[in-house]
């Protein structure tokens, strides 16, 4: 085999693959049968004959991406995954092939050094104290901190155990007491509650905020929660809001919000996997407006920010807290190793840690911070006019204004229906959309993150759900 020449194929094939997505000659989905894909892939003969180079590499590549969801596709409006930016893809293969495992430094200088770049990079968009580089000092006085993890979900967990631990110190050694409670809308992500079961503070003991018929948490409502656990003995490990919330993409009231956890003494937890991307525009960031007040943040690079998968951020205010959640002795470890960089293993669930800062640094920096905001901001202002244009629609509804770049809607008929048009569009293979549900209604719903997606074809999706739906 040679690297080079099969690199090269891989390359020639990624590009064609870019440009016939892009210029949609081929379906944005096409899904075969598991048996029909181990076929055509030949998986079991490569395995048993060790010959995947040359010509065969060359076909299997072939058939691999005919059977790929098409995320550059224009009609791609499913989900919320980056339309990951090619140089960034470069960045994912050099991290793979250096495999680098940097969390700690030794293993990987220059993939730690992006690393704790980018977390400073974001600290300091959000308006918190970077780290010093220089890690000497990095005890000496208060300032932020934060780790990337392989997604949002393990970033929220991450949080919580922060969170936590912050409370109650004596908890990561004996367990959890039964006093514990988190605070969270019910339109939080389901990561919220998986990972509080996970952690042992229990399904249950997420405390549902009252939210307003979108899903927005009503902050003249907090102090019933509030109240209520504190008269049941309970306390309150951190509450959790939205920016933005993953079905309707709606931003909860950040300031007031933080202004409430601020009189109470609560950790305030602001999950912005999707919507954190606002700090990028100045037009949107108003959204994100008393995020300074927050204690701790999320952000997926691999959902608004061009990232190839995966690379998630957390951040806190306090890189104390963080220090202390996993290993208390993690701070004055690389004193003794007297080490010129810093390890990253005191601050995540990994072990092993991919170089996921790489892959988003090359993709901020082939795009620049200019390139991303307008990137946003175009997302951002078509949704808006896809709202105004479904409208406008007689046999189309709208329930709710958008914010960000999620919108849902439903073709003037019932529920069943719903699925049913999503199933066709699906099978046509021209768009793919997601869909939800909302004050037990279900909806379609699209993600416009797809910088190639125009207006021109939001009119035709929405052409061909009305036709669809009338014949
Ligand atoms: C996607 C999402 C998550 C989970 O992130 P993953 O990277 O998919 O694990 C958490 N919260 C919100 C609001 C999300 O949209």
């Amino acid at each position: 085999m040679s690297f080079y020449e099969d690199g090269k194929s891989v390359l020639s094939h990624l590009d064609e693959y870019y440009n016939q997505s892009i210029n949609i000659e081929k379906p944005v989905i096409r899904q075969l049968t598991i048996s029909e894909l181990h076929e055509k892939l030949s998986l079991a003969t490569h395995l048993e004959n060790g010959d995947l180079s040359g010509g065969r590499l060359d076909s299997f590549l072939k058939d691999y991406l005919d059977n790929t969801t098409r995320l550059h596709h224009p009609g791609y409006l499913a989900h919320q995954v980056g339309i990951s930016h090619p140089t960034g893809a470069l960045g994912s293969l050099i991290d793979g092939f250096t495999n680098n495992a940097m969390a700690i430094y030794e293993m990987g200088p220059a993939a730690a050094a992006i690393e704790f770049f980018m977390i400073n990079y974001l600290l300091e968009k959000i308006g918190w104290k970077p780290m010093p580089n220089d890690i000497e000092k990095r005890l000496s006085f208060f300032h932020g901190g934060g780790v990337l993890t392989h997604g949002g979900s393990l970033a929220n967990m991450t949080a919580l155990l922060t969170a936590r631990n912050h409370l109650d110190s004596t908890v990561r050694e004996n367990g959890n007491p039964s006093d514990l409670v988190i605070l969270a809308p019910e339109s939080s992500h389901y990561s919220i509650a998986k990972a509080a079961g996970i952690i042992g503070i229990g399904e249950n003991n997420v405390i549902r905020l009252e939210t307003d018929i979108h899903g927005r948490v009503m902050v003249s409502k907090i102090d019933n929660a509030f109240q209520k656990a504190v008269n049941n003995g309970k306390r309150i490990v951190t509450l959790v809001a939205n920016a933005c919330s993953t079905g309707t993409g709606l931003y909860d009231p950040i300031d007031e919000i933080a202004d409430f956890c601020r009189e109470k003494d609560i950790w305030f937890h602001v999950d912005g996997a999707h919507g954190g991307n606002a700090l990028f525009s100045n037009k949107y960031k108003t959204y994100l407006h008393g995020i300074l007040k927050a204690d701790s943040m999320i952000i997926d690079a691999h959902k608004m920010l061009r990232t190839p998968g995966i690379c998630a951020a957390l951040l806190v205010k306090n890189a104390a807290a963080l220090d202390h959640t996993f290993e208390h002795k993690a701070s004055y470890l690389f004193h003794e190793k007297k080490q010129p960089g810093f390890d990253f293993i005191g601050q995540v669930i990994e072990c092993t840690k991919a170089g996921l800062g790489l892959k988003f640094y090359m993709t901020l920096a082939a795009i620049g911070e200019k390139g991303m905001e307008v990137y946003i901001d175009n997302t951002y202002d078509l949704t808006r006019q896809a709202f105004e244009y479904i409208t406008a629609q007689p046999d189309f509804e709208v329930p709710v204004r958008p914010e960000s770049n999620i919108l849902c809607f439903r073709f003037k008929a019932p529920d069943d229906v719903q699925i049913m048009l999503r199933d066709h569009l699906i099978e046509e293979g021209s768009f793919y959309i997601s869909s939800t549900e909302l004050n037990a209604k279900r909806y379609l719903r699209i993600v416009i993150i797809n910088p190639a997606t125009k207006m021109n074809d939001i009119k035709k999706l929405i052409s061909s759900i009305r036709s669809a739906a009338t014949t």
